[in-house]
């Protein structure tokens, strides 16, 4: 592969976390979330390296060579690869929070037409749903779970700062969508990232279902 590793950072470890993102990648795409080489996907690999896919590739075929090795900044490291455009959106949520391992970012059928739908709000509120209890720390269904919906836009530090707007104004945050796009959601493992997501998922489709419903 062309990927040079940081003597600090085992090959080892490297290939278990491209391993990891792969599998994941391939399940998700074969729910028809990440169409048309959309979405990406990351995982931590120790304070100051993150692996990630790479821009453009299929997200249901991913191999050891389709990952690569980026910082905390979202600059490519031993490479010369380019990391998705919105590598910085996954790097902001490691630097924000130490305990968080991965972070996943789809395009699904159901995310973009909620994300469209609720984007004059500027969120999703969920309450009453007993799925909010796969979100960590909502114990309850009559707990209030807020998905933020912002604007879409290709500047991304744009975007970063959005994000950093609604965590300093002291709002919890476990995932956010953007209008038009997709969500981001992210999880202290690859398990319960993937729980978020699919929660999400399901949430915003019952959400939708009661629009369609007039419910
Ligand atoms: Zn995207």
């Amino acid at each position: 592969m062309s990927q040079d590793l940081p003597a600090s950072i085992p090959a080892a470890l490297f290939y278990e976390r491209a391993d990891a993102i792969a599998d994941a990648a391939r399940e998700l795409a074969q729910q028809g979330w990440t169409p048309a080489t959309s979405s990406n996907f990351s995982m931590r690999v120790d304070n100051d390296h993150a692996a990630i896919t790479i821009s453009g590739r299929d997200k249901g075929k991913l191999g050891r060579d389709d990952i690569m090795l980026v910082d905390m900044h979202g600059k490519a490291v031993g490479t010369g690869s380019r990391p998705s455009a919105e590598t910085e959106l996954h790097t902001q949520v490691y630097r924000r929070w130490p305990e968080v391992n991965v972070v996943l970012h789809t395009h699904s059928r159901t995310q973009s037409v909620a994300s469209r739908l609720f984007a004059a709000d500027g969120i999703i509120r969920l309450q009453g749903w007993e799925l909010q209890k796969a979100i960590r720390g909502h114990t309850t269904h009559e707990s209030v779970l807020d998905i933020p919906v912002f604007p879409n836009t290709q500047h991304m530090p744009e975007l970063v700062a959005q994000v950093d707007a609604w965590i300093e104004s002291g709002k919890p945050l476990h995932a956010y969508l953007i209008n038009g796009h997709g969500i981001y959601t992210w999880g202290h493992d690859m398990a319960e990232a993937r729980r978020h997501l699919e929660a999400l998922e399901f949430l915003l489709g019952c959400e939708l279902d009661l629009k369609r419903l007039n419910a």
